[in-house]
């Protein structure tokens, strides 16, 4: 399976001399059928870089040199600096901050190591950034996590709602699964883009809806009060299979086209005509990503959207549902497996007594041992180091310093910690230059195990070849320093497959229930789509067909959302949006696409897409040199003049990071503003100013 997105491709791939030279898409693999895109396809360069972490470093002091140690004596600094710290501070002066590329496995060993041993629940991944807004807007709306909907469902739908996804470019092989369903039945399969921008996704669409930024739930609620007024609302299912519809009837009931035309910036005619194409559909799917997620009210924007769905019964068939398209290749694994701070495995919430009893007793953990409160997420836990209330951080293959918003606040809080623990397959990286301990990484393919794509699906990814110099697989690294801090019986492990089994006996009877897999299953059958509560049982395409959700009247429930204007909007002294995203040919922070030649000659820089009208105003020329300054800082970039985008609103891409020059990275503009519910930050929008310079080129 492909270590880059959400999407799960399946890879052949050829290994000569220990090394791997070729990569091709699998087409046995549901996914994607033997389709794959060009990261994929240059994997190899990325494995072979010369910057690849190969021995544990530490130093005791941060103005000394970090110098080449053992294993052994690496993992046992830390264990006497972590204790030292727990002494001092107690358990919650410690986090651990992980990442969507981790294995299942390795995910669980994290979080059974830092809750039920440790002590502390602030363990929290990258996948704050990417998808815990849908993760607690499906627990909210639909009663568990989880995308009900499958890839298959793409070839039946016949009306896609893409509302905050540029698919094209961040979910390359969806997005031709969709583009080929269109082209199969142009005038009967319709395509509804949503975006400020026209990006190539829009080239199929047959609405394009350039809404301004933040907008989203106005023309959610929009949507659906045209369908109410106009007889559409699917009334027997609401009945039969819904609480909340009257206390939302009366908040869409002021969502008027002409008021939702004023707040969204569209004519009142498309908004209409939007609502009544999906209301239409026999089988609707709506997809998103991180335009709907990366807010303020990311979670009540996954609300919004499953509303619509419930309202209409477009939700439990074939070709309809709510479909979240996850950025990273395992971020549904560590959702699974309680990655982040307000969970325990098998989508358990930490704050029930039932569920933590369970889990410590699993483990083999003193009763009482999981705290009660949730921990830090994980813009809280840069927050705690910044102000001295975290004293230690252990990052694992994830580089903050690049990819969470506010990038001072970021190094503040990475230079104020007593200590940094930075486990990588890279350096260096802009986070691992902070590092006291650094620990070296396998990665894909150097290590075997599990990882759950956007539509639930299990592949087992084989090693493959051997990790460069001393490098170790995360969950061994983790197993080892578990044996230091004294939990060796609790961290028993000799494979991968142990560590999977232990976990998934752990999901039977919740939602993600998949206690009827194996590694050995997995290998022989091929991918497997949870649930899957036995060995006998085949795996589940569509959540909730029977029209039962798991709430506790067995109904889903409408949430009553308003909208809410973002929380940096414009101003005279900062008057364009900025939004910030990903391009097709690179990946998060460059550590593995920006060391692909054929890539980095296809985007090389960060590129800012100006309207054609604001840049006439401010006298930006197309290729020109701009400065790009919000309340917290500056990029420089060249810019790119264009239609594509709604006027007033300017996109960066967040890719670089500042080790590739410090005023290219778009995090120096981003704002820290975040979810409530959800912890995730509003990284689509914030305020900016644009000035022309000069080239000095
Ligand atoms: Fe990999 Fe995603 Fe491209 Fe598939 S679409 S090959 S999973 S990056």
């Amino acid at each position: 399976m492909c270590p880059y997105c959400g999407v799960g491709c399946g890879l052949l791939v050829r290994v000569d001399g220990g090394r791997v030279t070729k990569v091709k898409g699998d087409p046995d693999h549901p996914a994607n059928f033997g389709d794959v895109c060009a990261k994929a396809v240059h994997l190899p360069p990325a494995l072979l870089a010369p910057d690849r972490l190969l021995h544990p470093e530490i130093r005791s002091r941060r103005d000394v040199e970090r110098k080449r140690v053992p294993w052994e004596l690496a993992l046992r600094f830390t264990a006497e600096r972590w204790r030292e710290i727990f002494a001092a501070h107690g358990p919650d002066a410690v986090a651990f901050y992980a990442s969507g590329q981790l294995l299942t496995e390795e995910y669980y060993v994290a979080g059974k190591l830092a809750k039920g041993f440790i002590g502390t629940n602030n363990f929290d991944t990258n996948s704050r950034l990417c998808m815990a807004s849908a993760a607690v807007g499906y627990t909210r709306s639909l009663g568990a996590d989880g995308p009900p909907a499958a890839y298959e469902d793409i070839d039946s739908a016949d009306c896609f709602l893409l509302i905050g996804t540029n698919t094209a470019d961040c979910h390359p092989i969806v997005w031709k699964r969709i583009r080929r369903r269109k082209l199969s039945a142009p005038d009967r399969v319709s395509v509804i883009v949503v975006d400020p921008r026209w990006t190539e996704t829009a080239d199929i669409a047959d609405l394009h809806l350039p809404l301004r930024p933040g907008s989203d739930i106005a023309l959610l609620n929009g949507m659906l009060h045209v369908l109410w007024k106009d007889g559409l609302i699917d009334r027997a299912f609401v009945g039969a299979h819904t609480s909340g519809w009257e206390k939302l009837r009366h908040v869409v009931e002021r969502y008027t086209p002409e008021r939702v035309s004023a707040l969204t910036g569209l004519s009142r005619d498309i908004i209409v005509t939007a609502a009544l194409r999906f209301a239409s559909a026999s089988c609707a799917l709506t997809l998103w990503s991180m335009g709907i997620n990366q807010s303020h009210v990311g979670t009540d924007k996954n609300a919004a959207i499953i509303n619509l769905h419930l309202a209409t019964g477009q939700i439990g068939r074939p070709g309809a549902g709510p479909f979240s398209l996850t950025g990273q290749p395992n971020a549904m694994g560590g959702r699974e497996t309680g990655g982040l701070a307000h969970l325990l495995p098998g989508y358990r919430a930490i704050t029930d007594v039932h569920a933590r009893d369970l889990v410590e007793r699993h483990w083999g953990a003193a009763r009482g041992s999981i705290r009660p409160r949730r921990g830090r997420s994980a813009l809280e836990i840069f927050d705690g180091l910044a102000r001295g209330d975290v004293r230690a951080v252990w990052i694992i293959g994830t580089n903050p310093a690049a990819s969470v918003p506010d990038t001072d606040l970021v190094e503040k809080a990475l230079r104020q910690a007593d200590l940094v623990v930075v486990q990588d397959a890279y350096h260096p990286t802009e986070t691992t230059r902070f590092a006291d301990v650094l620990l070296p990484a396998a990665q894909w393919p150097e290590k075997d195990g599990v990882m759950t794509s956007s539509e639930r699906r299990l592949t087992y990814l084989s090693q493959l070849v051997d990790p460069p110099g001393e490098a170790l697989p995360d969950a061994v690294i983790l197993t080892r320093f578990a044996h230091e801090m004294g939990f060796k019986q609790a961290f028993p492990y000799t494979s991968a497959a142990e560590i999977f089994d232990e976990f998934a006996a752990l999901t039977a009877g919740t939602p993600c229930d998949y206690s009827g897999v194996t590694h050995a299953r997995l290998r022989t059958e091929g991918p497997l789509q949870w649930p899957v509560p036995s060995s006998a049982h085949s795996g589940t395409p569509r959540l909730y067909v029977d029209g039962r959700f798991p709430t506790s009247d067995g109904r889903a429930r409408f949430i009553a959302v308003e909208h809410d204007p973002p929380v940096e909007p414009p101003d005279r002294a900062y008057p364009l949006v900025l939004t910030t995203g990903r391009v097709r040919d690179h990946w998060h922070t460059l550590t593995r696409t920006g060391k692909v030649p054929a890539l980095r000659r296809r985007t090389p820089e960060p590129i800012l897409e100006v309207n054609v009208r604001d840049a006439r105003r401010l006298g930006l020329l197309d290729g020109g040199f701009v400065e790009i300054t919000s309340r917290r800082g500056k990029v420089i970039a060249q810019c790119r003049v264009t239609e594509t985008i709604r006027e007033g609103v300017c996109f960066l891409p967040f890719h670089w990071g500042r080790s590739f020059g410090f005023y290219k990275s778009a995090n120096n503009l981003t704002l820290g503003a975040r979810d409530e519910l959800s912890g995730q930050p509003e990284l689509k929008v914030c305020a900016v100013r644009l000035r022309a310079v000069e080239s000095e080129r």
